[in-house]
């Protein structure tokens, strides 16, 4: 990688939020053949480059779509990238001239945005899903295009949670316009969101709470704690210590918000946080008599709460925990998954209108 592409991708990690567009087309990785595979994605320029260095080894297809610059699985959410943007994408692209096959390999974190039956219907191509993450595609591609278990589920590793977390300071990082005027006090509220992002993100395996919002707000007792140790032994004055106190307890109270709504982790809503000091999602997903075991669920949940029995029944695992990413209701062809949680979050905008009677609670049967 050259320095520009360095510096470039510092200032897209620091402002991940924001969206960066890839070039969309067709292009060829290695040196492809008919018979190669095609592997699709969204135009989010960071995944885009990491895409094609995963890619770079195999002789392959890849197709970027318009998602609006923005990551996949927020794209397919609220409507961004969907089966539309793929079918564009073929029509520019001339694939069907390119390539014998009609498969598309997609990452099943867009499952809740594609409707994959009128994307057959609209182009004749089908998709079929790869691995969740980056990472496994070489394994995926070396195994035949076939998924262990392992592939289907989301994983968010440490270098992972470490972009995120210089993304999130990004965010927060509006106090440093005032730095000229109050450089200490912001200095101080910077560290403190230092630590309770990178405390949090970092330290999510090993400090003891459960759900992340928790695990900053112990990192923000830890750090009020030492701030009146210093206090009290006369290390600091009154006034400083005070200042130190607000500004430590409002950075970790706002990464703690934050947390609740991170997806990749667990998601729910800041007053079912406040009531019950869970993250845990509203959506309860149960499955009704409709369902004749075709497994498209099974397929696409990042959390996997789908499993087969000894008959070969879909059944869901409450003990495993739901994300309410939706992509299984989406993807179920029969409607027949409903919602036996206390609600929903209602920020995922890809569903169609017919599913809605899904996501109301239901009493379970
Ligand atoms: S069960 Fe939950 S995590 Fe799994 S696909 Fe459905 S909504 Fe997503
Ligand atoms: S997708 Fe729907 S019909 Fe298919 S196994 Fe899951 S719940 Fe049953």
């Amino acid at each position: 990688m050259s320095l520009h592409s360095h510096l470039e991708r510092a200032y897209q990690i620091t402002h991940r939020y924001n969206p960066f567009r890839a070039e969309v087309g067709l292009f060829p990785i290695g040196s492809p053949t008919p018979d190669s595979p095609v592997f699709v994605s969204g135009n989010f320029d960071t995944l885009v480059t990491d895409l094609r260095r995963t890619l770079s080894p195999f002789d392959c297809w890849l197709l970027i779509c318009d998602s609006a610059g923005i990551n996949v699985w927020c794209a397919a959410g609220v409507g961004d990238f969907n089966e539309n943007k793929i079918t564009d994408a073929l029509i520019a692209s001339h694939l069907e001239e390119k390539v014998r096959h009609r498969t598309l390999i997609l990452s099943p974190l867009a499952a809740v945005g594609i409707n994959r039956r009128k994307l057959k219907k609209d182009t004749g191509f089908t998709v079929v899903w790869g691995p969740t993450h980056l990472d496994d595609i070489p394994a995926f591609i070396k195994a035949g295009l076939q998924r262990t278990p392992e592939m289907k589920l989301a994983r968010f590793t440490f270098k992972d949670r470490l972009e995120q977390s210089i993304g999130i300071l990004g965010v927060f990082s509006f106090p440093l316009l005032v730095f000229y005027w109050w450089p200490r006090q912001v200095a101080w509220f910077m560290l403190s969101l230092s630590h309770a992002i990178f405390g949090t993100m970092l330290g999510y395996d090993r400090l003891p709470p459960k759900f992340p919002a928790n695990k900053t707000l112990l990192l923000g007792a830890a750090q009020a704690l030492l701030v009146l140790a210093a206090g009290l032994t006369g290390r600091t004055d009154r006034k400083t210590t005070l200042q130190r106190l607000a500004l430590g307890l409002l950075a970790h109270g706002l990464i703690a918000i934050d947390m609740i709504g991170s997806t990749p982790f667990y998601k729910t809503t800041i007053a079912h946080w406040l009531t019950t000091g869970t993250n845990t999602s509203l959506f309860q997903p149960a499955i009704t008599p409709r369902c004749p075991s075709c497994g498209a669920c099974l397929e696409v949940c990042p959390k996997g709460l789908f499993e087969r029995d000894t008959d070969k029944k879909v059944r869901v695992n409450l003990a495993k925990e739901c994300c309410e990413c939706l992509a299984c209701v989406k993807q179920c062809p029969h409607h027949a998954i409903i919602n036996i949680g206390t609600g929903y979050k209602d920020d995922i905008k890809s569903l169609d209108p017919d599913h809605m009677p899904q996501l109301r609670p239901q009493k379970p049967t």
